[in-house]
């Protein structure tokens, strides 16, 4: 077996990692393709997370890396998205107890289990949510439809990690369910409607983790999961070159 295949060698240590002097604060919001520009009120509270996320995030990275160990490094990022999530989940639910038009338009949404029309699309993520989900793709997903490969992690028509998927799952919520067929059979051109608040909330959660993995050096920009996923499960060294700088996946829209 090859290094690639093996990772680094038994005894190898994490590097460092170098908590930064005095980073400067965010101004700006990673805003995914697709996500219309948020008012600006939502837009600082995105902003305040985004702050909050990062201090939490870098610290857990710090952390980890201290140890000098892989084991302990995946399990602070693992850590690191899990409090990302559960910070997420209970700002959705304080905003639909606040919220009465919130609460109504999620009423009316469309997604159950077993519809999963939108796991037949490129899904882009961070880094950290990529690591978080590697060894757990499943092989060889079936294209059902011209164009249309699954997510690797889709099995019967279910996410295999629902409660660890990714922001850009979690913050979709589409208001037409028609829609979404049309749009896995390639026969609507026409965008999803969805709610548009989860989705710049998320971005508060996205622009936080990217900007601890710049202050902490590590390659920060967003990556298309099927592919990051795959880099991961072929290159044992992947985890370990991205802790020491290298940039190991492909960029979003890379060909
Ligand atoms: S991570 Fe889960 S919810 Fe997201 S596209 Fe993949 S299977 Fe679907």
């Amino acid at each position: 077996m090859g290094e690639a295949k093996r990772g680094k060698a038994a005894g190898s240590r994490v590097r460092a990692l170098a908590a930064p002097g005095a980073p400067g604060a965010l101004t700006k919001l990673v805003v995914p393709a697709g996500v219309a520009p948020p008012s600006a009120e939502t837009a600082l509270r995105a902003v305040s997370i985004a702050e909050t996320v990062r201090t939490r995030v870098r610290e857990r990275l710090l952390h980890g890396a201290a140890t000098g160990r892989i084991d302990r490094m995946r399990a602070a990022i693992d850590a690191a998205c899990g409090e990302c999530v559960a910070l997420f989940e209970d700002a959705l639910r304080s905003s639909l107890v606040t919220n009465l038009e919130h609460r109504v338009a999620m009423d009316r949404v469309a997604c159950r289990r077993g519809c999963a029309f939108c796991c037949y699309v490129d899904v882009v993520v961070t880094p950290l949510e990529a690591i978080r989900l590697a060894g757990r793709a499943r092989p060889g997903g079936v294209a059902t439809a011209p164009h249309r490969r699954p997510c690797s992690l889709l099995a019967d028509g279910a996410c295999t990690v629902y409660d660890r998927r990714p922001f850009a799952c979690r913050s979709i919520f589409s208001e037409d369910a028609r829609a979404c067929e049309a749009g896995y059979a390639g026969v609507g051109a026409a965008p999803i409607p969805s709610l548009a608040w989860p989705r710049f909330l998320a971005c508060g959660y996205i622009t936080g983790q990217i900007a601890a993995m710049d202050d902490l050096g590590l390659a920060s920009h967003l990556v298309e999961l099927r592919r990051a996923l795959a880099v991961m499960d072929e290159d044992a060294t992947a985890l370990w070159r991205w802790l020491d700088g290298a940039d190991v996946f492909p960029r979003q829209n890379a060909p």
